[in-house]
């Protein structure tokens, strides 16, 4: 048991890296985690359930949501469409003494930085940019344009490491993790 007081984790890291595989893997060791569920306005994936993967809403559900000031932050990502932290339910965990982790983009780290600098920032690495390079042109899902496009957002993500408290390098899933998890308190 660790005596830290409850905290807010926020994972980021560039595009691809693996953010969404590492918390899978950390949800299913702690399924009781308080994971947010972001708001966004792009359309569901297949498979993708409304308040479950995330809240989807229209522009003007957003604009209403930012306007009365429920989001913690929010960013536009990949230039297309909003992504957002609803307030309430992260400030209920933290309230009652759990801890909560967002996994969001650089924009909202940096937002959430200067609002709540308690937060702690992890930022998860590639074991290298090549290796990076490989794992985005890998799955290709993207035209040659779209992988130009994302490996130079990319390519400044990773120019941002040096803004975050804590680095993990996602060499395997399982590593990752416990180190993750070391971070958040619940190891032991
Ligand atoms: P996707 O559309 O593939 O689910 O997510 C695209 C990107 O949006 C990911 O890089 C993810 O980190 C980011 N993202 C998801 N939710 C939020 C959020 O609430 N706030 C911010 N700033 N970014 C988010």
């Amino acid at each position: 048991m660790s005596s830290a007081p409850a905290r807010l984790t926020v994972l980021a890291g560039p595009t691809a890296v693996g953010k969404g595989t590492v918390v899978t893997e950390l949800r299913r060791r702690h399924p009781d985690l308080f994971v947010s569920v972001s708001a966004t306005t792009r359309s569901p994936r297949p498979g993708e359930i409304n308040g479950v993967h995330y809240h989807f809403v229209t522009d003007e559900e957003f604009d209403a949501l930012v306007a009365q000031g429920q989001m913690l932050e929010w960013a536009l990502v990949h230039g297309a469409h909003r992504y957002g932290t609803p307030r309430r339910p992260v400030q209920d965990q933290l309230d009652a003494g759990r801890p909560a982790l967002l996994e969001i983009d650089l924009d909202g780290a940096r937002q959430v930085h200067q609002t709540m600098p308690e937060a702690q920032l992890v930022f998860l690495a590639p074991p290298s940019w090549e290796e990076l390079v490989a794992r985005l042109t890998g799955r290709g899902t993207e035209d040659a344009h779209e992988q130009e496009r994302r490996l130079a957002t990319a390519r400044m993500e990773m120019d941002a490491i040096d803004e975050f408290d804590h680095v993990i390098i996602n060499d395997t899933v399982a590593r990752a993790t416990d180190e993750l998890e070391g971070l958040l308190g619940l190891k032991g």
